[in-house]
């Protein structure tokens, strides 16, 4: 085992690229996070610059290292973490010729709901990747269809992370977890689909070289090392997405294991020691390792819900935390706390972005239901981040149907910060819930899957002994029942009101 005593990741996530580098015992030591713009250039268009996201990641690195005050000769490695299905087209110089398509782009509904009625459903059962406009799949299948010029001139079709190895290490290759989400790697026998491939109109060369999480890339040029502030020879492990190394990095690991991850969007997840798909198609399924299989379900509503609500009506709290030097959130859930589990009676559809899991329904719209006189603004805030905890039980449930009942549940992300917003989620599953000390989950599944690649650790399942936990969350039995009663309600206010969503949503696009 080497002395050095420090292990870097990268986490290249939907607004930002983040750098922690960690203690071997998962103590962070200092971190570095550079947020990244994201482009509408047609209103269901999500597009980011790829070289904008390759400089964020380098100042994180290079600012993580700097704030340590550590030598870079004390760092193992660095692992790397990234966001799913981001897709960006290379032509044979091996440059960029199309912005990053991130997983929030709705540019290809149409053909999602074309393939669902044909080839849908088996191109699922063999990549367990829902169909929907978030996957590379569809997105190639609109690139076709529409004669997107990158497409045409395209020699490669990489993700994000592939971009970065492909412009520091000269390689084209993907783990098999990002290769996983972009609904077309088949992932009962780890090798690109040929039915989906010949969906997309691509070919398997056209896609970067599938290697397992434990990759090594090495050799950085003299010149980007300096702006890394690493040494030339420090390994890079390609690590995996950000859904799989929440759940390493909270230790949720055997199956009854469910990691709630909670930042900008959400999911819920279980890992899986065979590919499960789901006959209704709500869970997705991706490849981790060989023996190793993740299903969940992912929201497009999660933190992104509580910062509308803070732009819409926590003015006031926002000025008062300005003037204050205090948190616009934590001024926001104070309020929220006054009022009792349930807001009274008042219900809140969390669905501002459409939703994935469980509906898979890119129409469906938010809604606050129940409204009363009575109602105030605290209510609202208090309803909103329950709606969030519902639709995530709601997708808990869907899982549940395959994984059977979790025996722990775990939390990370940035809804973590909230004490109450985790007391909630703990009241509305009505289960204890286990948080870890850093919110930063995924960076530290990445850092060990480095260690674990480098021989400093014996398993990935060791990762247990190393992730430094707060006090348990515990659930109030009233408030569970209260919940449950409600959740009824919520449960089926989506069905009744889909008609009236999707009249609504062809409304808004006119
Ligand atoms: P990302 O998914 O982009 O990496 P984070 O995990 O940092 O994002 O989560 C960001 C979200 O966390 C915000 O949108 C907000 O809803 C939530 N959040 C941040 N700080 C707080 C806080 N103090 N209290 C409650 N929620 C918070």
């Amino acid at each position: 085992m080497t002395e050095k005593k420090y292990v870097l990741a990268l986490d290249i996530g939907t607004t930002s690229a983040k750098a922690v580098l960690f203690q071997r015992n998962g103590r962070v030591v200092a971190e570095d996070e550079n947020a990244y713009p994201v482009y509408h250039s047609h209103p269901s268009w999500v597009e980011q610059d790829p070289l904008e996201i390759e400089q964020a990641a380098i100042n994180a690195i290079s600012g993580a290292v700097q704030k340590s005050g550590i030598s870079h000769r004390e760092i193992i490695c660095v692992g790397i973490s990234s966001a799913m299905h981001s897709l960006i087209c290379m032509n044979d110089q091996h440059e960029a010729i199309s912005p990053s398509i991130t997983w929030a782009d709705g540019r290809s509904v149409e053909q999602a709901n074309y393939l669902k009625q044909t080839d849908g459903k088996d191109i699922y059962l063999n990549t367990g990747t829902p169909i929907h406009p978030m996957s590379p799949l569809v997105k190639l299948i609109w690139m076709k269809e529409t004669h997107y010029q990158p497409y045409l001139n395209a020699a490669k079709f990489v993700s994000i992370k592939e971009f970065l190895l492909q412009k520091w290490f000269g390689k084209y290759i993907v783990d098999y977890a990002i290769a996983s989400a972009t609904g077309l790697f088949n992932i009962h026998t780890f090798t690109w689909d040929q039915l989906a491939l010949s969906s997309a109109g691509i070919t398997a060369d056209q896609l970067s070289e599938p290697v397992p999480s434990t990759a090594i890339c090495q050799g950085l040029t003299t010149e980007l090392a300096e702006r890394l502030s690493l040494p030339q020879d420090i390994p890079f492990v390609i690590g995996s997405s950000d859904g799989p190394l929440a759940n390493l990095g909270i230790g949720a690991i055997n199956p009854g294991d469910v990691a709630i991850t909670v930042g900008t969007s959400g999911a819920i997840r279980q890992m899986a020691s065979k590919p499960q798909t789901d006959d209704l198609q709500e869970i997705f399924c991706y490849g981790v390792t060989k023996d190793l299989w993740i299903m969940g379900g992912p929201t497009n509503n999660g933190g992104n819900v509580f910062y509308w609500l803070k732009e819409v009506f926590g003015e006031v709290e926002v000025e008062r935390a300005l003037a204050s030097n205090e948190n616009p959130y934590d001024l926001l859930t104070a309020l929220a706390k006054g009022v009792n589990p349930g807001a009274d009676g008042l219900l809140f559809l969390p669905f501002l972005n459409g939703e994935r899991a469980p509906y898979w329904d890119a129409d469906a719209r938010g809604s606050f239901i129940g409204l009363t006189q009575s109602h105030q603004k605290q209510h609202m805030i208090r309803a909103g981040l329950e709606g969030v905890i519902f639709s995530i039980y709601s997708i808990g449930e869907a899982l549940e149907r395959l994984a059977g009942k979790p025996s722990n549940i775990f939390a990370s992300g940035g809804f973590a910060r909230s004490p109450l917003w985790l007391q909630i989620l703990t009241d509305i599953f009505g289960h204890d819930v286990q948080v870890p000390v850093s919110h930063q989950s995924s960076a530290w599944g990445a850092a060990w899957f480095g260690l674990y690649a480098l021989g400093e650790v014996s398993s990935l399942a060791a990762i247990k002994e190393d992730i430094p936990m707060k006090e348990a969350f515990v659930p109030h039995a009233v408030n569970h029942a209260r919940y449950q009663e409600l959740y009824r309600t919520y449960s089926e206010l989506y069905f009744a009101l889909k008609p009236h969503f999707h009249k609504l949503s062809a409304f808004q696009r006119v």
